[in-house]
């Protein structure tokens, strides 16, 4: 539910060790972040107006999500999480007050991060296209994030892959009005990545350099891919042999598997 704190977040904190590359716009995020989120205070004794949100652009898989909830362990702040097509509800207002439990509970969890995934499916734009509850749910959206000016410590970061589709009035001063575009990693990002999601598994030296050459075969995969990839062949090594020969054939199996996934996501592109 949207009304309590991301319980994932206390089980199994993500942090900064899990993201691999996307350093530079970690550094933006959590410098634009940091003193709104610790030191509100700061800025009513300046005198300016904190930042309030940000939105986090770029294709599916590409660690948006993450770094989000890795930046809120970061900053000690408690993470509130939700797709927005979750917040969708059925009867007439339902979607506007799932958005208002949401705003409130943060709010009585300073500092917070409200964290709202494809922000798209709910900010969408005002014109001729909007039916009239689209146009409430969104006004709503918007009242709220005005609403924070009055609230310490609670930041909004919102998703997208749309960024387009969103209505341009989310963009205004003191809503969601810095953009932060991920890309695909590059080479140095996948190997970052790789060694993020491998660093639990014995990896022979033979295994480690398989591993280079897949940071270098793997143009176009995402993190979420990659994440995909090195599962695939843990299992497949699970699956073929015993716990002795494992790391023989772990470079085995990434041959086959790198092909294959590069292979699907090239014909995707
Ligand atoms: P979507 O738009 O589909 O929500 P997203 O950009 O928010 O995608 P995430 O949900 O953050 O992507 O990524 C999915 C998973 O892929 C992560 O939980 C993580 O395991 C892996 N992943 C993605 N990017 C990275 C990265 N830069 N470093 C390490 N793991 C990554």
């Amino acid at each position: 539910t949207f009304g309590e704190p991301d319980p994932d977040v206390g089980r199994r904190k993500q942090s900064l060790a899990d993201v691999g590359g996307l350093h530079q716009e970690i550094a933006r995020v959590r410098e634009l972040l940091e003193l709104p989120l610790v030191a509100p205070g700061l800025y009513r004794a300046i005198g300016i107006r904190p930042t309030k949100g940000v939105l986090l652009c770029g294709p599916p898989g590409v660690g948006k999500t993450l770094l989000c909830r890795a930046v809120a362990a970061e900053l000690n702040a408690e993470v509130f999480q939700v797709a927005a097509v979750d917040l969708v509800g059925g009867f007439s207002g339902e979607t506007e007050a799932n958005l208002r439990t949401l705003f409130s509970n943060a709010s009585h969890h300073a500092p917070a991060m409200i964290v709202i995934d494809e922000l798209d499916a709910v900010a969408v734009r005002r014109d001729a296209m909007a039916s009239q509850g689209d146009v409430r749910v969104a006004t709503q959206l918007l009242s709220l994030m005005d609403g924070l000016d009055q609230v310490d410590g609670v930041v909004v970061l919102g998703t997208s892959n749309r960024p387009d589709s969103i209505d341009e009035a989310f963009r205004r001063p003191g809503r969601l009005d810095v953009e932060i575009r991920l890309d695909v990693p590059d080479e140095q990002g996948r190997r970052e990545i790789l060694a993020v999601h491998t660093r639990e598994m014995p990896l022979t030296e033979a295994a480690e350099r398989a591993l280079e050459g897949a940071a270098s075969a793997t143009a176009g995969l995402t993190g979420a891919d990659l994440m995909h990839l090195v599962r695939e062949i843990g299992l497949a090594a699970a699956r073929r042999v015993s716990t002795q020969s494992v790391h023989a054939d772990w470079s085995e199996g990434l041959d086959v598997d790198i092909s294959v996934d590069a292979a699907d996501v090239a014909e995707g592109l």
